[in-house]
């Protein structure tokens, strides 16, 4: 099916492209990777008279340190997470999560920002960087501010965003020494979104003990969901098997999972255990090595 009929403009700046917003206002739709808003308006889920475009924008598309953090452009694409050294040295289950996202033509064009403001149920990175414990840059006429993960994803493909920002950066904290990070995903066989995935991010003492854990788990609500049951398990036991098992069975706790078309409630609330377990162990693993 083909689009309505739309405009196009390329911004050149975030201020540019901030202007162009207040311009066309509810008319107006900013462009990244085009991987969802497109096949939405092929589909008329989505209207817009005029596509404002970031990829015009520089500066939007790097990964780097900044202090104890890294800072990740809204335009870095996912083929770019999953290759870069920093991500992968700091916390592998992001480039892990990059990694598995759609195809090579998905990951080449699709962006980090893209994504978390599309804020898809069945996403893989809102779901990695709520366990990272990650925060977002949001930019407007009136300035810049910082929302934290947990308060960013707020319903079905929808955000903290107000329709006036621009997502700018993800900060993603460093983890200290002795933490392992992972992510594991059950991946829909057609389209590889996420079935049921899980994030974990594990401080593990010398001793083998658990100093600190979050854990988020995908696919079973309007967005990622903190497994707080099973961060409360972890923590301060030792990370030996059967005790990661019996933290990963308490991973549907906070959850309601609806049926949708890939699989039942039931299901899911069984499967995101197995994933939250392959997980935990995996971020133990990396933990201690
Ligand atoms: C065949 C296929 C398979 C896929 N498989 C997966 C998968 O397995 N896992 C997965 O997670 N995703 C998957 N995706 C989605 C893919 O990751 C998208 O690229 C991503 O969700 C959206 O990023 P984008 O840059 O393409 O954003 P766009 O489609 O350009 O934009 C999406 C929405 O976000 C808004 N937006 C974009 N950037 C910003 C910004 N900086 N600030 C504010 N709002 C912004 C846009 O206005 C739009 O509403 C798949 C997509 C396709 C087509």
């Amino acid at each position: 099916m083909f689009p309505a009929n739309f405009g196009y403009v390329a911004a050149r700046s975030v201020e540019e492209a901030l202007q162009l917003m207040a311009k066309h206002g509810e008319d107006g739709k900013l462009l990244a990777g085009g991987h969802s808003l497109i096949p939405a308006m092929k589909l008329r889920l989505q209207s817009p008279q005029t596509l404002i475009d970031l990829g015009t924008v520089p500066g939007l598309r790097s990964v780097s340190v900044d202090g104890n953090s890294l800072t990740i452009g809204a335009l870095t694409v996912h083929a770019d997470i999953a290759s870069s050294e920093l991500v992968r040295k700091h916390v592998s289950a992001l480039a892990e999560a990059a990694a598995v996202i759609g195809d090579v033509q998905v990951r080449n064009r699709g962006t980090i920002g893209g994504s978390v403001a599309h804020a898809d149920p069945a996403a893989d990175l809102p779901v990695v960087l709520t366990a990272l414990n990650a925060s977002l840059v949001a930019q407007s006429a009136s300035g810049k501010r910082t929302i934290a993960v947990d308060d960013f994803f707020t319903d079905f493909y929808t955000t903290a965003l107000n329709a006036n920002e621009i997502l700018t950066e993800i900060h993603v904290p460093i983890p200290p020494a002795g933490t392992g990070t992972a992510y594991a995903k059950l991946p829909h066989p057609a389209s590889g979104y996420v079935v049921v995935s899980a994030a974990a991010m594990i401080t593990r003492q010398a001793s083998g003990t658990c100093t600190a854990s979050r854990i988020a788990v995908g696919g079973l609500g309007s967005g990622p969901i903190r497994a707080i049951a099973t961060e409360l398990e972890l923590q301060g036991k030792p990370l030996t098997t059967q005790m990661i098992a019996a933290a990963a069975a308490k991973a549907a706790e906070e959850t309601d999972p609806v049926e949708d078309s890939y699989a039942g409630a039931e299901y899911k609330r069984n499967v995101v255990t197995v994933y939250a377990r392959k997980a935990i162990e995996a971020a133990v693993e990396r933990a201690r090595n």
